[in-house]
């Protein structure tokens, strides 16, 4: 044990220090030009009901402009019907005669809604308090954006040129609403965007505690978004004569069961390499117990402690969960209609109508239906896509090894991790046009402190700083020697 705690006493001392020095060597002139650009997109309202996506890509399109990117190679594209819905690209060009294909970086610019009563500081104004920057999309993933596009201008400020083109976009309506930038790019203008492979910054990310790095994790698969509604209808009726038959209760009662059941544990080639990576990082207990639920049988009892970790659990099994619920039309009446939307995120290999048939089963109800709900229309279908999300493949090894190099000069001491996103990104639609898709959106959050989504969404302003120095230093380190 001590020999174990001593070598971290020195690691976290050393990564303090080199944290600090790095600190250090990102110029004055980049953070200021960083936290400007920060400043200027969280305080552009970019969500699905009030947002101007469009007016964040003209702004971010206007940056580029005024660092010396030529207007050829800054495109604002917004679809015809959506004038709210833009998204920007921008390109780097290689060196001249080269061969290899382009890489593309994807971001959205897009947030999720946010009230200004629940919050303790106005969500669309950046706000620095305590070492930490507040506002809407300082997680996710305003910060990363602006890492990218501060590298960007970096790079072309310094006349560098890549071995191949470099590609941005940064894009619409990830979180909600119906014109997802990067299906619509790839549609539409696909040569645009095309590439031999895409780094997401909306996936991956440095996992820290109270600071200190634990890993640094490239998302290399990720799960599948669905969205169902149970229904229970009812005659209804006078509320001084209640039946036994309910709607509220019946629907209470089915998600009671639904609760309770929870789906089967699954490992894939990307999350058993994980688990066997963090078993050798981790305090003895969840190392024990990670090594016991990699055994052949997996140990049931190691399974459970772990799932009791949220994160762990969502690696580890399909989650189906209620997060909605609408029932009943007066108060003095029996419910003729009771509601509810369960969230599910699927692992690979798995489709959204095999789940929707678990969940027919879970429910065990018949007057309960169980309908698929498309997150692109919002309309409801009563049979779900039958396409199971991608199988996770091998990561390429240039990914890793560059996230290695900058990992060990960055977050000396904590591995480098590839792993399943447990939620759903961008990466999708790259995916499934052919692009091996990876989430390197290394910005350090602390593992009790996401707040993505949330209410009060922070980010440590060191953090912030150290995500602008990683890109630049990552897509150098990309770049094979010449
Ligand atoms: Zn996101």
């Amino acid at each position: 044990m001590l020999p174990i705690l001593q070598s971290g006493v020195i690691r976290f001392l050393s990564a303090f220090l080199v944290c600090s020095s790095l600190a250090a060597q990102l110029d004055s002139g980049t953070r200021q030009l960083s936290h400007d650009i920060l400043k200027q997109l969280i305080e552009i309202n970019t969500t699905d009901s009030s947002g101007d996506n469009t007016a964040a890509a003209r702004a971010m399109a206007k940056r580029l402009l005024d660092a010396g990117f030529p207007a050829a190679d800054v495109t604002v594209l917004v679809p015809a019907d959506r004038p709210n819905k833009g998204n920007v690209v921008v390109r780097l060009h290689g060196a001249p005669g080269g061969t290899l294909k382009p890489i593309l970086l994807i971001g959205h610019l897009d947030v999720v809604e946010a009230l200004r009563a629940d919050w303790t500081t106005d969500p669309f104004q950046l706000v620095e308090k305590d070492g930490y920057f507040y506002g809407r999309g300082t997680q996710d993933m305003k910060s990363q954006d602006v890492a990218m596009l501060t590298t960007f201008i970096r790079f072309r400020k310094e006349g560098y040129t890549p071995p191949r083109d470099l590609i941005l976009a940064l894009t619409s309506d990830e979180e909600g609403g119906t014109a997802n930038g990067v299906d619509w790019l790839l549609r539409n203008h696909r040569s645009l965007i095309d590439a031999e492979f895409v780094l997401n910054g909306d996936a991956g990310g440095v996992n820290t505690e109270k600071g200190k790095p634990i890993d640094v994790e490239i998302a290399a698969t990720e799960k599948l978004y669905a969205d169902f509604q149970l229904t229970v209808t009812n005659p209804g009726g006078h509320s001084s004569l209640p039946v036994p038959d309910n709607a509220i209760y019946r629907l209470a009662d089915a998600l009671g069961r639904l609760e309770h059941a929870p789906f089967p544990f699954e490992l894939n080639p990307v999350t058993r390499a994980y688990f066997e990576k963090l078993s050798t990082h981790e305090t003895p207990r969840n190392a024990a117990d990670m090594k016991a639920m990699l055994r052949t049988p997996p140990d049931a009892a190691a399974i459970a402690r772990l799932s009791e970790d949220p994160h762990y659990n969502s690696l580890i099994h399909t989650t189906c969960v209620a997060t909605r619920l609408n029932a009943g039309h007066a108060n003095n009446a029996l419910p003729q209609t009771a509601q509810a939307i369960v969230n599910c995120r699927i692992l690979p290999g798995h489709s959204p109508e095999e789940v929707r048939q678990d969940l027919v089963r879970k429910l065990a109800d018949p007057r309960v239906a169980v309908r698929y709900i498309d997150s692109n229309t919002g309309k409801t279908e009563d049979v779900a896509p039958g396409q199971p999300g991608l199988e996770p493949s091998t990561p390429r090894s240039d990914v890793v090894r560059a996230m290695e190099r900058v990992a060990d000069v960055m977050w000396p001491g904590a591995p480098v991790v590839v792993d399943m996103e447990t939620g759903a990104s961008d990466s999708k639609y790259t995916m499934a046009a052919g692009m091996p898709s990876f989430g390197v959106g290394e910005l350090a959050v602390d593992h009790d402190d996401v707040r993505a989504h949330g209410k009060d969404e922070r980010v440590r302003v060191d953090s912030f700083y150290q995500c602008v120095d990683f890109f630049y230093r990552y897509l150098k380190a990309l770049a094979p020697a010449r």
